[in-house]
C-alpha cells in the first residue's frame, strides 16, 4: 500500500475555475457478456448532469465494467451508453468528452508532474500557451503548484492522486469517471481525499461518476448511489435513502449494521403511502413492518438498523409485536459508539444493537444477562426479496 505520511502538499485550495458544461448520462438495457459469462445485465440508469454518482458494490459485482463501457474501454454487447443526447456506443474514448482517473492512477513514470498534466491537452492539439496557462491554473487547484518538476516517484501517494486527478480534470471533460480512486491511500489520507473530491466535483460542476466497494466512501460523496449485486441494479437512491430504507436483503446486509428476519407475509393493511405488513418469524413471532405492497403467504423479510433497537430489561409480553428475548454475548467499545452482539434465546442467531457509548455506560449490561430487545413498527422496514 501506498501512504502519504510524508512530504504533504498544501490541501485543494480555492481559485476561481469556471464551471464546466456538464452533461448527464444515461444507461439503456446495457449488457456486457464475456463468452457465455454475463457481467453486466440489462442496466438502465439517469445520471443527472453535474451529480455524484457512486457505483457501489462488492468485488465482481460489474461495477467496473460499468464505468469502462461508459468510458469506452469496454464495448457493449447491447443496449446504450448516452451522453448528454448523443448515443456513444461507437465512439472511441477520446471522443466521449469524459475522462477516467485509474486505481493505479496510471501515470508516465518517465515524465514530471507538469508533464503528466499536460499530456491530454498535448494529446488535444491545444496551443502551447494556452497549455501552460490551464497546467498551472490546474496544479494550484489541486495544490500542487510547487511539485511540478518533480517525476511521480518522487510524490507520496496522497500526491499522485492529485497529479492523476488534475491530469484528467485539466481537459475538463463533461463527465470524470473514477475507478477506485481512494483506495491505495491510508484511511486518513482516504478520509481527507474523500472531501477534497467532493470540492473539486462542486466547484467544476461536472458529472462524476465514482466507482468504490466502500459504503463510507459513497455515502458521503455521492448525490446517487447504485447499488449492484451480481451484474444487476439492486438499488438507486441517495445515501439517506439506501441507508435508512434498503430495498433489498441485500443491500440491508451491504450497508451493514441491519438486523434481518425473514418470514411469511399473514397480513397487509393497505395505507395511502406505506402498507403495515405483518410478518410471522419463525420461532421469534409476530412483527409488524412498514413497506410497499405485500402479498399474504409470500416469503420475505424485514430489516432494523441496529442503532433503531432498544433494550428492555423485563420479560417479554408474549401477545407483543417487534420484541424477542436476547442474551449479551459480546460488549465492544468503539469510541462513541458501543457495538453489542445479542444471542437470539429461540433460535440461538445473532444480533447486533449499537448504542451511544454515554448512554451504554448509564446503564450497563453484563454479558450472558437476559434483556428484551425491542423496536418500533416505524424502524422495520419490509424487503420483499
Ligand atoms: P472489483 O471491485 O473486484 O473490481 P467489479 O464489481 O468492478 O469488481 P468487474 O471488474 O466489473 O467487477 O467484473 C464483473 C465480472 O466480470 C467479474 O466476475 C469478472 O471476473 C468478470 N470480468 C471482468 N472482465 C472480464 C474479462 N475481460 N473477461 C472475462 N470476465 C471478466
Amino acid at each position: 500500500m501506498i501512504t502519504g505520511t510524508t512530504q504533504q502538499a498544501q490541501t485543494v485550495s480555492t481559485p476561481y475555475v469556471a464551471p464546466v458544461h456538464a452533461e448527464g448520462v444515461m444507461l439503456r438495457s446495457l449488457t456486457k457478456k464475456y463468452g457465455s459469462f454475463v457481467a453486466v445485465e440489462n442496466i438502465n440508469l439517469d445520471i443527472p448532469a453535474g451529480s455524484y454518482c457512486c457505483l457501489l458494490g462488492p468485488s465482481g459485482c460489474g461495477k467496473t465494467t460499468t464505468l469502462r463501457m461508459i468510458a469506452g474501454h469496454e464495448e457493449a454487447t447491447s443496449g446504450d451508453v448516452i451522453i448528454g443526447d448523443r448515443r456513444v456506443n461507437d465512439l472511441p474514448p477520446a471522443k466521449r468528452n469524459t475522462a477516467m482517473v485509474f486505481q493505479n492512477y496510471a501515470l508516465f513514470p518517465h515524465k514530471t508532474v507538469w508533464q503528466n498534466v499536460e499530456f491530454g491537452l498535448k494529446m488535444r492539439g491545444v496551443k502551447v500557451s494556452d497549455r501552460a496557462q490551464r497546467v498551472n491554473e490546474m496544479l494550484e487547484v489541486v495544490g500542487l503548484s510547487k511539485f511540478g518538476d518533480r517525476k511521480p516517484t518522487m510524490l507520496s501517494g496522497g500526491q499522485q492522486q492529485r497529479v492523476a486527478l488534475a491530469r484528467a480534470l485539466v481537459t475538463r471533460p463533461q463527465v470524470l469517471l473514477l475507478d477506485e480512486p481512494l483506495s491505495a491511500l491510508d484511511e486518513s489520507l482516504r478520509v481527507k481525499t474523500r472531501s477534497e473530491l467532493r470540492k473539486l466535483q462542486r466547484q467544476f460542476g461536472m458529472t462524476f461518476i465514482q466507482v468504490t466497494h466502500a459504503q463510507d466512501e459513497a455515502f458521503s460523496l455521492a448525490d446517487q448511489i447504485v447499488v449492484m449485486d451480481h451484474g444487476h441494479i439492486d438499488q438507486i437512491g441517495t445515501p439517506a435513502e439506501i441507508f435508512s430504507a434498503p430495498a433489498s436483503r441485500f443491500v440491508a446486509r451491504f450497508v451493514g449494521d441491519n438486523n434481518i428476519f425473514v418470514g411469511k407475509v399473514t397480513h397487509v393493511t393497505p395505507n395511502t403511502n406505506t402498507a403495515l405488513i405483518q410478518l410471522e418469524v419463525d420461532g421469534l413471532g409476530t412483527f409488524l413492518c412498514r413497506g410497499q405492497a405485500a402479498d399474504v403467504g409470500m416469503t420475505a423479510a424485514c430489516s432494523v438498523r441496529a442503532d433503531r433497537m432498544v433494550l428492555k430489561p423485563h420479560t417479554p409480553d408474549s401477545h407483543a409485536s417487534n420484541q424477542i428475548s436476547v442474551r449479551v454475548a459480546a460488549v465492544e467499545f468503539t469510541g462513541y459508539v458501543t457495538r453489542v452482539s445479542l444471542l437470539l434465546e429461540a433460535t440461538g442467531e445473532e444480533a447486533l444493537y449499537k448504542v451511544r457509548t454515554q448512554d451504554w455506560m448509564a446503564q450497563p449490561l453484563q454479558e450472558g444477562e437476559s434483556v428484551v430487545l425491542g423496536w418500533s413498527t416505524e424502524d422495520c422496514i419490509f424487503l420483499p426479496h
